[in-house]
Parts: structure tokens; C-alpha cells; sequence
């Protein structure tokens, strides 16, 4: 049909269509198809910004999309169990997935950089990296593997820690320590002779409280407060040299998402995009209050690591992510992009952030 022969065609239906009284609706309104998706989740139902980041990107895009995609949350051990979400959103049996990349390393050694390394990146630097560095076409790579498509959904800042029963004045303290820490920090604590121990943030305080662990690590003040740990250790330690920004990931099945209209993949992403900072912001808007609540009120005993813990802990860290990363291709070439950047990252932070840092008092 030729431009000027359509626009008159379309002139005399539009005419007709108010001749007949009918109100004119958005051409998409009447040839939308709807998606009804589920998102499971590694995060009991509606757990505090973690689980609330899962059910905002839902809400986010059923807004964006005017309801074309509609998402059913559901909390870990809903549908499948906390860490059974990697394999339900690869699977196809579910849409998406909410998590964090490092509860995957047994799938794949590659998917921890995604979330969290020891030493790593602050939440600015993992950003520009996986944003603006590279980082997401590795992710890309990564999860291409498992037909899965892996989006930065949140961050939580540098965590604390952990929380422990007695004081950590050299590494050898931590030998024999059962210690819940997931992922490369986990394996660091290992190789420091202590037991990392895996438990879903369900089942940490039982844990705790039992004595069935003896130390536990979770994110930072605001979140550790509402878990109540305070009730079950005594000594709060800093820094989370085990994950100094890690990120939140929104999984979508690769085939799922590459079969929607690209109006739609836009959302997801843009909800995504929200939602890292939303989370982000939250945790920082509320630590510290927590943080002087947990000390004033709860009593707590915080304590810094000594510099001579951080050093030995830092060493073994290098050792370990480099035996990982000697162990396979793709998680060598994603360690050395993550190594790079890394020492881009300081070279910068060096004439950027630190020197503000001790300026910036009031
Ligand atoms: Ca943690």
C-alpha cells in the first residue's frame, strides 16, 4: 500500500470509528499478547530488600508493560527450593529467577565474579564493570551455557563481616571455625582452615542460635538486624572483606526472553536497572541507623578485623580465585577482565576517592 493511499485509508477508519462513537485505544491495547511469568526466588517470600527487590521488578514491569507481562513471585521452597532457581529458569519450568550468582559456583566457577569476590569490587566498581567494562558480554558467555540471562538487579554495599562468638586477633583463629560464608569467601575460609558452611538465609539464625555453626556472615547492619543474630553472637566484625558490593541477579530464561517483543526485554532491563538502585540506595540509607541500634540497644561488640587478618586473608584470596580461574578457560578469561579492570579501577580510586575519603568529615 502506498503511503498517501494508507494515510487516507487510515484517515476514513479513524473518521469512521469516531463517526460510530467509538473512542479511538492505542493500536498495542488490541494486538497485545499477555504474559503471565513466574520469578522464584532464593529469598524466603517478601524477605526485607532482597526479596522486596524481586517482587518491585515485577511490579515495575507489569507497570512499564500497562500489564502485558504479569509476574507471579514466588519465595524459595514455594515453588522449587532456594537454590533449586538456577535450574528451574534454565530448565524453561519457570521464566525468571532472583538470586545471587555465587550460589552457582558448582555449576559454573565463573558465575561467582557475577555477585562477589574477596577483595574485589566495591558496588561502584562492580557496576562499571559488568555496565561499562565488559563485564555483562561475560556474563553473557557464561549463562549463554545454561540458556540463561543473567541482569544486575541490586546491590548491597560493602557487608560486614560477620558475626562471631570470639575475637579474631590472628588467622589462626579461624581454624576449625563452622562458619556460614557462601562463595569465594567461603573457599578463602577454607583454605584458612576453617569449615564454610552453605545455609539459606531461612535457616542461618536456627543455625546460629543451635550452636550447629559457630559464626555466620550475612550482609549488613539493616538486614542483620531484622535476622537477629544479635540474639545469638556477640562480636560484629567489619570490614565484609568477603564481599565488598555484592550484586543481586534477575535471571530470565534465554529462549523466554528472546521470544519477547523488544518493547518488552526493554522493561526487564529497565526494571533491572531500578532495581540494582533501589536496593543499593536502601541498604545505604539504613545501615547505620541499624548499625548504632545493634550497638546501643542490643549491646553488640562491634570489632574491626586487624590489618594483619586482612593481609593473610587478602593473600590467600589471590591464591585461591587464581587456582579457580587456572581450572577452566572461561573462568580464566573472566577473572583476568575482572583483574584488569580491577587495577584500572584502583589506579583511579587512587586520585578520586581516597584522597576525598579523608577530607570528606564534617
Ligand atoms: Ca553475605
Amino acid at each position: 500500500m502506498e503511503r498517501r493511499s494508507f494515510i487516507k485509508k487510515a484517515g476514513a477508519g479513524i473518521a469512521a470509528a469516531v463517526g460510530a462513537g467509538l473512542a479511538l485505544r492505542p493500536r498495542r491495547a488490541r494486538a497485545a499478547k499477555t504474559y503471565n511469568w513466574k520469578m522464584v526466588t532464593t529469598w524466603p517470600p517478601h524477605f526485607p530488600v532482597l526479596g522486596e527487590s524481586a517482587d518491585l521488578i515485577a511490579e515495575w514491569v507489569e507497570e512499564m508493560s500497562d500489564g502485558r507481562i504479569k509476574i507471579t513471585v514466588y519465595g524459595g521452597g514455594e515453588l522449587v527450593p532456594p537454590l533449586g532457581v538456577f535450574d528451574a529458569v534454565s530448565s524453561g519450568t519457570v521464566e525468571m529467577g532472583h538470586g545471587a550468582a555465587y550460589y552457582w559456583a558448582g555449576k559454573h566457577a565463573a558465575t561467582q565474579f557475577f555477585a562477589a569476590v574477596p577483595f574485589g569490587f566495591n558496588a561502584q566498581s562492580q557496576n562499571a564493570w559488568i555496565y561499562c567494562g565488559g563485564g555483562q558480554e561475560l556474563w553473557d558467555e557464561v549463562y549463554a551455557k545454561f540458556n540463561l540471562k543473567g541482569f544486575l538487579a541490586g546491590n548491597t554495599g560493602v557487608q560486614m563481616g560477620g558475626w562471631f562468638n570470639k575475637e579474631i586477633n590472628t588467622i589462626e583463629d579461624l581454624k576449625g571455625l563452622k562458619m556460614r560464608i557462601p562463595g569465594l569467601g567461603g573457599k578463602v575460609l577454607a583454605k584458612a582452615g576453617g569449615n564454610a558452611i552453605l545455609v539459606a538465609g531461612g535457616e542461618i539464625y536456627t543455625n546460629l542460635d543451635r550452636g550447629v555453626i559457630d559464626a555466620t556472615e550475612w550482609v549488613g547492619p539493616y538486614h542483620d538486624n531484622k535476622m537477629g543474630f544479635y540474639k545469638a553472637a556477640k562480636y560484629y566484625y567489619y570490614p565484609g572483606w568477603h564481599e565488598p558490593g555484592t550484586s543481586l541477579e534477575c535471571m530470565v530464561n534465554k529462549q523466554k526472553f528472546e521470544a519477547l517483543p523488544k518493547d518488552l526485554q526493554a522493561i526487564i532491563v529497565a526494571a533491572c536497572y531500578r532495581s540494582n538502585m533501589w536496593s543499593l540506595s536502601e541498604f545505604e540509607a539504613q545501615n547505620n541507623k541499624y548499625l548504632k541500634e545493634l550497638v546501643e540497644k542490643h549491646n553488640v561488640q562491634l570489632r574491626q578485623f586487624p590489618d594483619g587478618v586482612l593481609r593473610d586473608l587478602k593473600k590467600i584470596a589471590h591464591e585461591t580465585l587464581d587456582e579457580i580461574a587456572n581450572n577452566d578457560p572461561l573462568t580464566r578469561k573472566v577473572y583476568d577482565s575482572f583483574l584488569t579492570f580491577q587495577k584500572t579501577m584502583n589506579q583511579w580510586n587512587r586520585i578520586s576517592e581516597e584522597p576525598y575519603q579523608k577530607f570528606k568529615e564534617l
